[in-house]
């Protein structure tokens, strides 16, 4: 077949079709259900607000400090995944890109199954747990150096 249409000749991803289908395929259905829940959320927010006034007159002090807490605590959770949306667009975007799903630090894949349960993973299990055996043990020494370490830097 002499077909011209070639398409993302410089930006074709490293990545397997099939690997870019299955993580497209990801993050696309989480964007979607998290779409459908602070669109939801939000609808249900603006209901609630239309009645706020009045509803507020009825319930007493108590109740209605209930339902202020009520209602933080449905906003924390709607910003909450707002930002988990924005995170799966800059993870598409990337995916475009041909940049995610890349480990940080050594390069290689990071195995599709640690990606369906970390979308946002940035390292391979391997890197990942290097890291934090690091840290561990950087946070041991700064354990065992004390207190003084943060009176000399004064
Ligand atoms: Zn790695």
């Amino acid at each position: 077949m002499a077909n011209k249409n070639v398409q993302n000749a410089a930006a074709e991803p490293k990545m397997s079709r099939n690997r870019y289908a299955e993580l497209k395929q990801m993050l696309d259905g989480r964007r979607k259900e998290l779409h459908a829940q602070v669109q939801g959320k939000m609808r249900g927010v603006r209901e609630e607000g239309a009645w706020g006034g009045k509803l507020n007159e009825v319930l007493d002090a108590v109740e209605s400090a209930e339902a202020d807490i009520q209602e933080d605590i449905e906003f924390a959770l709607v910003q909450m995944k707002s930002e988990t949306l924005n995170k799966i667009n800059d993870a598409l975007v990337r995916l475009e890109q041909g940049d995610y799903g890349y480990c940080y630090d050594c390069g290689e894949e990071i195995a599709e199954k640690r990606l369906r349960a970390l979308p946002f993973a940035v390292r391979c299990k391997d890197c990942e747990e290097a890291r934090e055996n690091a840290e561990q043990r950087e946070r041991q020494m700064a354990a065992r150096r004390g207190t003084s370490s943060l009176f000399l830097d004064m």
